[in-house]
């Protein structure tokens, strides 16, 4: 089957990851902006960051048949900087009309410090201000649920921002339902060890239904499986689940959201 991956950092992957991707049927992928492992310098490294996945993951992906879109930010773990961050905030006008560029993201908060809400917010007034689709991050464990209300909080009290162009990404049981029930679109990530299973991506699927739901792989230099998407797709087959049902979890609904995205500019396979 055919899908998308929502949420991969192909900059940590090897090109035999994209190779093994497209043999698994992927034929397309979005991959946020996000920490490197560690704390960046100054701007110019932001800067280069941005031009590796503008200009040279497109590229790697298009070898293997792979259509490769991105998002911009500087992440919570970085924001604590915040004279960093409103300059990266800043340059980021740059890179928005580059032929990938989705929206902005993954922006969120990371401990939920009050730097991070500070950055985050100056984030959606950038997507706003650009009318760009947003992609959150909500933050780990014992910090999810209290992260995952302040941004629903801070994005409910925003008029201007419009709920169908947000995907909140990482979401679990217990903040799934807050996501959708507020109108705006989950993302469930798949990952060995935190975070969620294919098996309970199913389970949730089976509960909440498929609207505005998708799951992703966040396949990066930690301990994660970029091939988590075909997975899942594996564990709703045994399920029972029909290939229509399958298909708009992990292709359909992908394309929809980012149609919201001007820039959004998808060739399917014949
Ligand atoms: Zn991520």
């Amino acid at each position: 089957m055919q899908y998308f991956d929502p949420h991969i950092h192909m900059v940590s992957r090897t090109t035999d990851d994209y190779e093994t991707l497209a043999r698994m049927g992927c034929v397309g992928m979005s991959e946020p902006a996000f920490w490197a492992g560690f704390d960046r310098g100054s701007v110019e490294s932001f800067r280069d960051y941005f031009r590796q996945l503008t200009d040279f993951e497109p590229k790697r992906a298009k070898q293997f048949g792979i259509q490769h879109f991105t998002w911009l930010c500087i992440n919570a773990k970085e924001a604590e900087n915040v004279e960093l961050s409103r300059e990266v905030i800043a340059m980021i006008p740059e890179f928005i009309d580059k032929p990938n560029v989705i929206g902005i993201g993954e922006i969120g908060l990371n401990k939920n410090t009050r730097n991070e809400v500070t950055i985050f917010k100056e984030h959606v007034d950038l997507a706003v201000q650009y009318d760009l689709p947003i992609l959150i991050h909500t933050p780990h464990l014992e910090d999810k649920y209290q992260g995952t209300r302040m941004i629903l909080d801070v994005l409910c009290s925003d008029s201007r921002v419009k709920r169908d162009m947000v995907l909140v990404d990482h979401v679990e049981e217990h903040t799934i339902g807050l996501v959708l029930e507020a109108g705006f679109w989950a993302g469930m990530t798949m990952y060995p060890v935190s975070k969620c299973t294919p098996e309970r991506a199913a389970d949730m699927i089976e509960k909440y239904g498929t609207e505005r739901l998708m799951a992703n792989s966040a396949g990066d230099w930690g301990p994660s499986k970029p091939t988590a998407v075909p997975d899942l797709i594996m564990v709703m087959r045994k399920r029972g689940h029909s290939e229509a049902t399958i298909r708009k979890i992990v292709y359909d609904n992908p394309l929809t959201f980012f149609a919201k995205s001007r820039n959004f500019k998808f060739t399917p396979r014949e």
